[in-house]
């Protein structure tokens, strides 16, 4: 268990670094943040800082042996460096739950073996395994690379009548995934928290849309059936203990309508905090950031419960132009994350509004 007053480490330097060093910073606790980038997001919001590769043995060194525990943001942790770090470290959530997220083969391997429903999927490594594969998933299907995909980077449609050799080629011939189409009426999220005494505590049901493959907006309660909910969180709950998980972690799902009704099929899990989560932090009793910074310390988990309507916006590129006009709006609550320049896609901040507030 962290020491009051103790420090936390954190690996990689943008938003999500940043907002969980704010709420380290809440609970008394130092926060050291290891990042590549010289500009880091979260540089500006912390005393201890290491501008390093994430390959670089002696500075991981150097960084495990001055915290009392490690965490991260992002889910492409090299496998490497989690070895390096957890030999020195605590490291939640462990290299155990980075190896099996990171990869999306792996990820669907262990979602489809605890009886969860995936969309029907395969592995492809060469143009002669891709034809198999579709012959087996049908049409359309999803082809993403298995590793380092994001916000809709690493991935393409393959419909009727379209070549997939040219779109394997155009993915760089790496090792993919090729998944059925789903044909969702919704995307939900489930994010929740588990301790290391396994407690665990999930957040409502979030429902989100997308823009341009970018998490547009989130809002909660998300609409569906109390029972699907139910499920949900309880899918959730079934990922995070057979992982044996410590932290915050994000599970995302499609919800597919069969007359009526509602099933939900696993997509993938965010080993970390999750946009889909930010609006805890006005809208919870206890924030993502928080509940997470409380597990990975060995902390107590706090209470998750929702305290109004809630809407999440993300604001992308030049959306963050309207910052003012937002500022002037009674009761909306405006996060920027401090990135310089507004590059097209680019999260700049987000903006949370609660409407009415439940008891
Ligand atoms: P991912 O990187 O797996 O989160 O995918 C990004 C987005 O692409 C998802 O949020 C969906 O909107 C869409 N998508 C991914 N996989 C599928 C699928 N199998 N069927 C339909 N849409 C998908």
């Amino acid at each position: 268990m962290v020491r009051l007053g103790g420090t936390l480490g954190i690996l990689g330097g943008g938003q999500l670094g940043r907002m969980l060093a704010i709420a380290a910073a809440q609970l008394g606790l130092r926060v050291h943040i290891f990042a590549p980038d010289r500009d880091s997001p979260a540089f500006d919001v912390v005393a201890d800082r290491t501008v390093g590769a994430y390959e670089d043995e002696p500075a991981l060194l150097r960084f495990a042996k001055s915290v009392d525990a490690i965490t991260y943001e992002f889910e492409n942790v090299p496998s490497a460096t989690a070895a390096v770090l957890s030999a020195h470290a605590p490291l939640h959530p462990s290299a155990h739950a980075l190896a099996t997220t990171q990869d999306r083969v792996s990820e669907k391997t262990f979602i489809a073996g605890l009886g969860i429903a995936t969309a029907p999927f395969a592995a492809v490594a060469s143009e002669a395994e891709l034809d198999r594969a579709l012959a087996v998933v049908g049409r359309p299907a999803v082809l993403k690379t298995r590793r380092f995909g994001y916000d809709g980077k690493g991935q393409a449609t393959i419909r009727e009548g379209s070549d997939p050799g040219r779109t394997w080629a155009d993915l760089g011939r790496t090792p993919c995934v090729l998944e059925r189409f789903v044909d969702f009426d919704r995307e939900v999220s489930v994010v929740a928290a588990r301790s290391s005494r396994g407690d665990f505590a999930a957040y409502d049901l979030c429902a989100n849309t997308h823009r341009n493959h970018i998490l547009d907006v989130t809002r909660v309660p998300a609409g569906v059936a109390a029972a699907t909910e139910r499920r949900a969180l309880e899918l959730a709950k079934t990922v995070a203990d057979a992982l044996d998980y410590v932290g915050v972690l994000a599970v995302e799902m499609f919800l597919v309508r069969r007359g009526a009704a509602e099933d939900l099929v696993v997509n993938e899990i965010a080993p970390r905090v999750h946009n889909s989560g930010h609006w805890t932090i006005e809208g919870a009793v206890t924030s993502q950031f928080e509940q997470h910074v409380r597990a990975v310390c060995g902390w107590p988990l706090g209470s998750p419960r929702r305290t109004g309507l809630v809407e999440m916006r993300n604001l992308i590129g030049e959306d963050v132009a309207t910052w003012q006009a937002i500022l002037a709006e009674p009761g909306a609550h405006l996060h920027l994350y401090g990135k310089s320049e507004a590059r097209p896609g680019r999260k700049m901040g987000h903006v949370t509004r609660i409407f009415g507030h439940e008891a």
